[in-house]
């Protein structure tokens, strides 16, 4: 674990980005114009607390992506000691502690004066959303999208996962990606098994090693190069097919071989 503390605009949006357990990004978001603040997930309360104080502003709302404990394991302890407000997927209301408020496909939510549309994601877990700041071009993509991999399906299929993907894929190239994991580096590796002679894709993984080796993280990443570089947005790619002999299958076939292939490697 790296001693990763970052602040940065994006947008009209503050982030404050730092780790929790061992591999988990914690986000705090707010709103400058109001001071909303809320917390991209739960993952460990002891950090969210530090984060807190650190930056000085309070949370109003915990923003759940999954019920998954790495996720929302925070929530009710969260919630009793500040007051906040939780939000999360409407899909899964009863598996997220302490849920005030539910939403799902095409809701907006409104951190203060900033705007998120919520997409729903099945396939890691049937009831997980990403939140879409489109005016400010930042999204927040959970355990369904990471930097070069997506996530597990463990209560979805290939078909569920593959329009979840094609739905990000329809955010601007240049939206920016805060995802749940800091995995980048072994889906990196994964994916030149795939795609070896990805030009994209190896100078990426050039890139994320050096990051890594410096301690620095890989995110954001943008839609933009994941497009470009993660092989669950490139089922269509003759290359990744080729590699996986499967040059007339189905697009849906070629992702879920691929996914297997990852849970393999
Ligand atoms: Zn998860
Ligand atoms: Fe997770």
């Amino acid at each position: 674990m790296t001693n990763l503390n970052t602040f940065h605009i994006d947008g009209g949006l503050e982030i404050h980005m730092f780790e929790a357990l061992q591999d988990n990004y914690c986000y705090l978001v707010r709103d400058p114009d109001t001071g909303t603040t809320g917390v991209i997930d739960t993952p460990e309360v002891a950090a969210i607390e530090r984060a807190l104080a650190e930056t000085g502003w309070s949370l109003d709302f915990i923003i759940n992506t999954h019920h998954h404990r790495d996720h929302a394991g925070g929530n009710l302890e969260l919630k009793k000691k500040t007051g906040c407000t939780i939000v999360g997927p409407k899909a899964d209301k009863d598996r997220i502690p302490g849920i005030d408020i539910a939403v799902g496909d095409g809701d907006i939510f409104e951190l203060g004066s900033r705007r998120a549309r919520v997409f729903d994601t099945p396939g890691h877990t049937r009831g997980h959303i990403c939140y879409h700041f489109a005016d400010d071009q930042v999204a927040f993509t959970g355990d369904t999208l990471f930097s070069m991999g997506c996530g597990r399906l463990f209560e979805g299929d290939p078909q569920q996962m593959w329009t979840a993907m094609q739905m990000l894929m329809n955010w601007p190239d240049d939206t920016r990606i805060y995802c749940g994991h800091e995995y980048t580096q072994n889906n990196a590796r994964f994916a030149l098994t795939v795609e070896p002679n990805n030009r994209a894709l190896i100078e990426r993984a050039a890139e994320v090693d050096r990051l890594r080796a410096a301690g620095e993280p890989t995110i954001p990443s943008t839609i933009g190069l994941e497009k470009a570089t993660n092989p669950f947005m490139r089922p269509t790619s003759a290359h990744l097919q080729q590699t996986l002999g499967m040059e007339d299958a189905d697009v849906v076939d070629v992702f879920a071989e691929t996914r297997k292939r990852k849970d393999r490697f």
